[in-house]
């Protein structure tokens, strides 16, 4: 059994430490602990400080992670050295054990299906017990309520983007509590080859942003964040307003 997360706050936003992320949510997922993944990155942060909402499902998810380069240089600032733990990492992590009944929703019409083929046949035994593509009709919204109702899947992985994921997550979870739902942005685009990663040497150089402006030019007014965060992590910094290294309960 792992260790106890350590929390950290991010912006007032919680980051939780832990040294094996998949391992803990297996332990969870076995033992049907619900738990919802939220994955904290620069953009999600920005956009919490201008909807409460969402600060409030990411202050009540069970575990947070560091996804973004723009985290971990903040802890950084505050003499914390993590490692960074992508979402669509973690993600990978647990369909590769093949042990959890699986459900995908959200991406593009097509977009699921292909991801889950995917994973199908690189996972022998995989069980995705069903897919939903993102852009629904509200009889399709009531038809995937009922299924993951009926279908009470482990491993639910979300991807309709911030902050739409994590507010639906933290409507619905009920349909399946004891399930782990994660909000996974748009990895299945990854999964299914609509899209694809930054190199390995621009993310480990924390420039993971630029390819993705590279990929998605129309992105460019989002990433404004990425300053505003940078700018604000500095006046957090001087102010020292950030308390670290807490331990949860
Ligand atoms: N998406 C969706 N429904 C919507 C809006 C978006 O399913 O109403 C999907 C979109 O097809 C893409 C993902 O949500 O696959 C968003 O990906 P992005 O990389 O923008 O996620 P973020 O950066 O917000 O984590």
């Amino acid at each position: 059994m792992s260790k106890a997360p350590k929390l950290f706050s991010v912006l007032g936003l919680p980051v939780h430490l832990i040294d094996d992320y998949s391992g803990w949510l297996r332990s969870r997922l076995k033992q049907g602990i619900g738990t919802h993944v939220v994955t904290l990155n620069a953009e999600m942060a920005m956009q919490a400080e201008r909807n409460a909402a969402l600060a409030k499902v990411i202050r009540q998810a069970e575990l947070a992670i560091p996804d973004g380069a723009g985290v971990v240089l903040y802890l950084r600032l505050f003499r914390q050295r993590i490692k960074r733990c992508p979402g669509i990492e973690l993600a990978e992590s647990l369909l590769s054990e093949g042990k959890a009944r699986v459900f995908l929703y959200g991406g593009a019409p097509g977009v699921a299906e292909a991801a889950a083929a995917v994973w199908q046949q690189q996972v022998p035994g995989l069980n995705i017990v069903g897919t939903q593509h993102g852009y629904t009709s509200p009889a399709e919204v009531e038809e995937l309520q009922q299924k993951i109702k009926q279908l009470q899947p482990q491993l639910i992985l979300v991807g309709l983007g911030v902050p739409r994921q994590e507010l639906w997550i933290a409507q619905h979870r009920y349909l399946s509590p004891q399930a782990t739902w994660i909000g996974v942005g748009g990895s299945f685009d990854i999964w299914a080859g609509v899209k694809s990663r930054a190199p390995a040497w621009l993310a480990d150089n924390h420039l993971e942003w630029l390819y993705r402006l590279y990929q998605e030019p129309w992105r460019w007014r989002r990433m404004l964040a990425l300053p505003k965060f940078a700018w604000k992590a500095l006046i957090y910094r001087l102010t020292q307003r950030s308390q670290i290294g807490q331990q949860l309960p």
